[in-house]
């Protein structure tokens, strides 16, 4: 088995079900991706199960709770109040809310921002319209989106981004 020390999902699921949710969600797997690093966690609404990335949130104890939480709103939204559709709409703000208040250390946001960025290793620049991003790894031939788009292409030689590693 590959090494996967770490802390106990399915231990941490259940408390923070007890504590912000009256156990009211109903058991959900929760699993380590050890490749997802565009997203910190995914709720998979089908298979009704949690990843959560390991890359990003091992050894961060405050993003993974605050990660696992919001992806536990999303499984209260499906599950409890049977809105599979509710996305970060106002329900899910309010859940989001609600948890936040009653506590002060961990707060749950609508986007996981503290990890892309920490992770990003490259700047990629567009010479054009000046507007950047970051990426964790160099992705050859890529062109600005928006300018390509403004030229009426979906992608053109002419606006392929400068790499600037950080
Ligand atoms: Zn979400
Ligand atoms: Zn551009």
């Amino acid at each position: 088995m590959p090494d996967l020390a770490g802390p106990n999902l399915d231990q941490f699921y259940r408390d923070l079900n007890q504590q912000f949710f009256a156990g009211a969600l109903p058991p959900v797997q929760v699993r380590w991706s050890t490749r997802m690093t565009r997203a910190a966690g995914i709720y998979y609404g089908q298979r009704g199960c949690i990843a959560l990335s390991r890359p990003l949130l091992l050894n961060k104890p405050e993003a993974l709770i605050s990660t696992l939480l919001h992806e536990m709103i999303h499984v209260w939204c499906h599950r409890v109040q049977d809105r599979p559709q509710e996305g970060h709409g106002a329900m899910f703000r309010a859940k989001m809310r609600e948890i936040n208040a009653a506590q002060a250390q961990i707060q749950v946001t609508l986007r996981h921002q503290f990890n892309t960025q920490a992770l990003a290793r490259y700047q990629a620049y567009c010479d054009h319209c000046g507007r950047s991003r970051l990426y964790h790894r160099r992705c050859k031939g890529l062109a600005c989106g928006a300018c390509s788009r403004q030229a009426g292409k979906r992608w053109s030689q002419q606006f392929l981004l400068t790499w600037i590693p950080l």
